[in-house]
């Protein structure tokens, strides 16, 4: 055993752990778990847990469906809602293997993740990511099933007694600190019953750990306090949806900020910019793995701060990317505001990453800043100032991103053709329904 997997089996000595949540994601994101006794976590590290792939979302054809379990030391941590004097729950994230050839298995988001930041690391690289994910409480119905009620009518940064959640997000954030998150700040956000809480930035991948788990515990923690707690990207029509900016930035070998350049304008260095640069032009793509759902299109609509068209700025926050004032030269970084919290925060990086660094290979020009309010230009001054326009819908955000290479095959070849099944799968159902809305309109018109 390695001294990160001992002091596991120490921790689970003296913490009294009776149950082990092994973790990993499917490539929808959702989280899924096998659970097995504490007494076999010394199994798990050295032979890995075994479970049937077959019926995991997307990952293997029922012929070869073994899949192994290994779970990764260092993200142990005991989950605050089930812990007790005598007994406690801990959970481990996993990467999965393929059994019959004992590699990584290509299906496994946390491995597709990992080869961007190898690609990264070729290149001199690390990279670290900071999340902003929104979220919504709102109220349960007598049978405890979610509303869209939402739990108060506070706004951007109002404090109690309108922020009557604001005792759900300091037990929310004091079970992220338990499991070892840094919260930076957390507020109300724009929207009646809207919230962030923000942590430090890490390397992508811890990031993207804490992503998946930040999720479970907001909603865990919310359901205790009998409240419900949605990442769905715009659960309430007309006023602001919920995003979940990623900041990014490459670090050299030496510690150094590869983003920062101080004689620069916007503080950004050559990378920074070829990066930058490599976002916009894959951002069609981009969006079928960061805005994944029907839904996610809904929030990417002219004027409730999220973006719409494909710029930048040092200024606005209309803009798809945006340069944060920095304090400290390690505080570079550009702000990619477009995803949201239903993605699947491995898959998201790995696009966004691949994207840059197809920016750095290609020595990609970085368009100026666009400093005034996009959303009030007309085509004509979009088509002046060489403005795209993001997908409009799913399905526009999936045929872009079977016609872009570089962020297909960032997916790798297991990933992505099982991800744009699914995806136009789910923008056909969708394409099918009737709504509410037609209803109401056609219903007694015609
Ligand atoms: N909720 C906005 C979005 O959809 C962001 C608002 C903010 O953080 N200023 O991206
Ligand atoms: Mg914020
Ligand atoms: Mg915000
Ligand atoms: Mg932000």
């Amino acid at each position: 055993l390695t001294t990160a997997e001992q002091n596991v089996l120490d921790k689970i000595e003296t913490e009294d752990v009776d149950f082990l949540r092994l973790q990993f994601t499917d490539i929808l994101g959702t989280v899924k778990n096998v659970s097995v006794p504490a007494r076999q976590a010394e199994k798990a590290f050295t032979e890995g847990i075994y479970f049937d792939g077959s019926s995991i979302e997307g990952f293997v054809r029922i012929q070869e469906s073994d899949m192994r379990l290994k779970p990764d030391p260092e993200t142990f941590a005991i989950l605050p809602w089930r812990n007790d004097e005598n007994s406690a729950a801990a959970r481990m994230i996993c990467d999965v293997y393929d059994t019959s050839t004992d590699e990584p298995f290509e299906g496994d988001p946390r491995y597709v993740l990992k080869s961007a930041l190898d690609r990264a690391k070729e290149m001199g690289y690390t990279v670290n990511a900071a999340p902003e994910p929104e979220f919504f409480l709102f109220e349960e119905d007598e049978d405890g099933y979610a509303t869209t009620t939402t739990n108060d009518a506070g706004g951007y940064f109002d404090l109690a007694p309108k922020d009557l959640a604001s005792d759900v997000r300091r037990d929310i954030i004091y079970g992220l600190e338990s499991m070892g998150f840094e919260v930076e700040a957390s507020h109300h956000e724009v929207a009646e019953g809207q919230h962030e809480i923000n942590f430090e930035y890490d390397d992508a991948l811890t990031t993207a750990d804490n992503v998946a788990t930040f999720r479970t515990v907001v909603r865990a923690i919310a359901a205790q306090h009998d409240y419900h707690a949605t990442f769905m990207p715009k659960p309430i029509p007309k006023i602001n949806g919920s995003g979940m900016h990623t900041h990014l930035s490459l670090f050299t070998e030496g510690g150094e900020n590869a983003f920062h350049d101080e004689d620069d304008e916007f503080d950004l260095s050559e990378t920074a910019h070829s990066f930058l640069a490599g976002i916009l032009e894959h951002a069609p793509a981009i969006t079928a793995v960061s805005n994944p759902t029907v839904n996610s299109y809904k929030r990417l609509v002219p004027g409730y701060e999220a973006p719409v068209y494909v710029a930048w700025s040092d200024r606005n926050r209309s803009a798809l990317i945006r340069k944060p004032a920095a304090r400290t030269s390690a505080a570079s970084r550009i702000e990619a505001r477009f995803p949201d919290p239903s993605c699947n925060p491995y898959l998201a990086f790995a696009a966004l990453i691949h994207a840059g660094l197809d920016g750095i290979e290609n020595d990609l020009n970085c368009p100026d800043p666009v400093r005034e309010n996009i959303y009030e230009f007309d085509e004509q001054k979009r088509e002046e100032y060489g403005i795209e326009t993001l997908p409009s819908n799913l399905g526009g955000a999936v045929d872009a991103l079977e016609a872009d290479d570089v962020i297909y095959d960032a997916l790798g070849d297991h990933v992505a053709p099982k991800f744009v099944e699914a995806k136009s799968q789910e923008f056909e159902e969708y394409l099918i329904d009737v709504s509410q809305w037609e209803l109401d309109r056609y219903l007694e018109t015609f």
